[in-house]
């Protein structure tokens, strides 16, 4: 189980019975949040800060321990912020700052200038909130009572986003092959993805992982059949041919491990030795949260990793997709997004079939592949570019519909959707952004997460979606070539 420390503020001018009362009041609130975010994460109290040294101990103990996704921070009295200066350049973790009180009413009855003292976190998270800014670290602030269902639900938001961060900045990402010939989005700077993100991405020869997979036994193939037959209906008679897919998992799976990769990417241009693109191999193994990205796209990759592990325990379906036609019906225009063949198993709304059919691309034996149409309700989509000076997310809030009608001579998995606020601003938007035709779309997480994970790990963002107006548009528009 993951943890979170929380840190609380103080000094040591009000008095001993002050900071044990901040004490108690801090210990408490803890209680309250352990029950409260039960099964996400592990809410442990450090030390009072009233001091600098407490605040290196207290940010020391956030960043180097290897459980620890993130911080909270409150200010319960007046916390003097040059005290924290020098323990939050320590800090590394993702940081929350509570803008909270430790009680919810103020007893007009009662009131008088220790109790002022003593609860006084709008004169200290504004000193705090200072500093931070100061030192222009990414954060969040959550402001209300701590006991709100609001602040709890903004809280395990929080939590989800830190988990995610902390995955990533843990992921190793395996490049097989470099990226497709010729095409720009899909690359990037794979040093300034390391520094912002933490993705160690390394190229890994493809002849390596055909070594590994061919060392695949007939009985370890035998368990990956098991595997397909029990979750997927089998529509062909060509049963080597997914017996070759089979094999390609299996050897995905122990490469993975064995280099401690939780994503990759690979490219129909270098598949030496591999008979088949790796169709139902890819699309299971993203069913499992393992990244994946076609053509060398180690950016979506990592990102739908780490996506994925963000949406982990919410309803919905998140993973790789790639946009692909129209239906430009006036005023009812749909998109069908797809892949060649490598469309994530976690968006199928009906139990999906394995066929083996023709690939008209990249001149391999026909493929196995999972085909399926795909879930339905509100989503984002998400993608990630490479600026030249800067890395920019673009974020568009869709509606993802069932397919309008049968679609029996398309052989691959697909979803469907309607762009927000409408067809021509959500994809002149996008198209002005830059965004990529590679990106991540989810049913599980909303602009929200994405504009969190954003903030706290320092990204530009744009979003798409009804509040995008025709001036909005004209801004991003003119803005593009600043
Ligand atoms: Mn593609």
């Amino acid at each position: 189980m993951n943890k979170i420390y929380f840190v609380v503020g103080s000094q040591d001018l009000y008095g001993e019975e002050c900071l044990k009362q901040v004490a108690l009041d801090a210990k408490n609130m803890t209680a309250f949040f352990n029950e409260r975010l039960q099964g996400k994460v592990r809410v442990e109290l450090l030390p009072t800060v009233i001091n600098s040294e407490t605040c290196i101990e207290d940010m020391r103990k956030v960043s180097c321990d290897e459980d620890c996704i993130g911080v909270i921070t409150w200010m319960h009295t007046f916390s003097p912020a040059k005290m924290w200066i020098k323990g939050l350049q320590e800090l590394r973790k993702p940081l929350l700052h509570l803008h909270t009180q430790a009680n919810e009413k103020l007893p007009y009855d009662s009131i008088d200038m220790d109790f002022m003292n003593l609860n006084q976190a709008a004169h200290g998270d504004r000193e705090f909130g200072f500093i931070v800014a100061r030192l222009r670290i990414p954060h969040q602030v959550i402001a209300g009572y701590y006991e709100h269902d609001d602040v709890i639900e903004r809280m395990g938001r929080f939590i989800d986003v830190a988990k995610a961060i902390h995955f990533s900045k843990h992921l190793k990402v395996a490049s097989f092959g470099n990226n497709m010939r010729e095409v720009a989005v899909t690359d990037g700077d794979r040093v300034e993805s390391q520094i912002r993100y933490g993705w160690e991405c390394n190229y890994f020869a493809i002849g390596d992982l055909v070594d590994t997979i061919n060392q695949v036994t007939d009985k370890e193939i035998d368990t990956k059949m098991d595997e397909y037959t029990s979750k997927y209906t089998m529509k062909t008679d060509n049963i080597q041919a997914v017996r070759e897919q089979a094999k390609y998992e299996v050897g995905l799976e122990k490469f993975l491990a064995k280099n401690n990769l939780g994503a990759f990417a690979d490219t129909f241009q270098d598949l030496h030795g591999l008979k088949q693109l790796p169709g139902i191999a890819a699309q299971n193994l993203m069913g499992k949260g393992i990244g994946f990205g076609p053509e060398g796209d180690y950016k979506i990759s990592a990102l739908s990793a780490v996506l994925m592990k963000m949406s982990e325990g919410r309803k919905g379906a998140t993973g790789f997709i790639e946009d692909y036609t129209y239906d430009l019906t006036y005023g009812q225009e749909l998109e069908l997004a797809s892949h060649m063949l490598e469309v994530p198993v976690t968006f199928a709304a009906t139990k999906p079939e394995i066929d083996v059919l023709p690939l008209g691309i990249g001149g391999k034996e026909d493929p196995a592949r999972l085909i399926f149409d795909g879930v339905e309700g509100d989503g984002i989509q998400v993608t990630l570019v490479d600026m030249g000076d800067h890395f920019r997310i673009i974020c568009a809030d869709i509606e993802l519909v069932k397919q309008p009608k049968p679609m029996p001579n398309l052989p691959v998995a697909r979803i469907m959707y309607r762009h927000k606020p409408n067809f021509r601003i959500g994809t002149e938007g996008w198209c002005y952004a830059g965004g990529a035709h590679h990106s991540v779309v989810s049913t599980a997480l909303t602009r929200e997460d994405i504009a969190l994970f954003a903030k706290l790990t320092g990204t530009e963002l744009i979003t798409i979606g009804d509040d995008t107006t025709e001036a909005e548009l004209e801004k991003l528009a003119t803005n593009y070539y600043r």
